[in-house]
């Protein structure tokens, strides 16, 4: 399979090119479909395998131009270094389109990331408990959210994140497609897919773990 395949558009495909991609990852490959579908979905996917581009390139794809201010797609994942790392790999595979993509953690200075929110977004990439202070103090508006992706979602309640995930999913609109990527399946991750998720299609590709 090539990136051809996937029916992606030129500041995608170039993007690609200037990466030096040119073959999609298993769990690309089986993402893309899902995610661009609409539906919810779990992936199973460790680090390294491709996993942000794998709902990234569905979600540029389809994500039209804006001029708005409230973001339209909301990561979020468990620490500060990821949340780094995932805004500069979207912001390598944007390079040729017009999206806004901000990175938000705590520990850091709040209302310097205020300001930034209120110069509008199109991807916010955020850790839960920054997120969550950041939508009370109402700068933040998440009513025009459509995507949530929800990445390492497993270490994420390792780290105690539950209750600050229901927090976010309480004050997210209900019509949304949710998208969470997990390296385990373990128990607290099917609770919480149980609890908050439509029916999600299932995507996990062969690891070493289980030849
Ligand atoms: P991730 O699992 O999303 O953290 O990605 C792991 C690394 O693989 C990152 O450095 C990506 O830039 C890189 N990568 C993502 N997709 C591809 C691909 N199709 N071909 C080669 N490298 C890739």
């Amino acid at each position: 399979m090539n990136f051809r395949d996937l029916n992606l558009n030129t500041p995608l495909y170039n993007a690609l090119d200037d990466l030096g991609f040119t073959t999609p990852t298993p769990i690309q490959a089986e993402a893309f479909s899902v995610v661009a579908s609409g539906k919810d979905m779990v992936g199973i996917a460790q680090t390294g395998t491709g996993k942000t581009f794998g709902y990234m390139l569905p979600i540029l794809k389809h994500l039209p131009f804006s001029q708005q201010e409230n973001p339209r797609v909301l990561v979020l994942v468990p620490t500060r270094e990821l949340v780094v790392q995932v805004v500069d790999e979207i912001e390598k595979l944007s390079k040729y389109i017009n999206t806004r993509v901000l990175g938000v953690y705590g520990g850091t200075n709040i209302n310097t990331q205020k300001q930034a929110i209120a110069q509008g977004v199109d991807i916010l990439v955020a850790t839960p408990g920054r997120l969550y202070d950041l939508a009370l103090s109402r700068v933040l508006q998440l009513k025009s959210i459509q995507k949530l992706v929800i990445d390492e979602v497993d270490v994420m309640l390792d780290l105690g994140f539950r209750h600050q995930l229901i927090n976010i999913f309480d004050i997210l609109p209900e019509r949304r497609q949710n998208i969470m990527f997990s390296a385990t399946m373990t128990k607290d991750v099917e609770y919480l897919i149980d609890d908050f998720f439509i029916a999600p299609e299932k995507v996990s590709i062969a690891t070493s773990e289980h030849p």
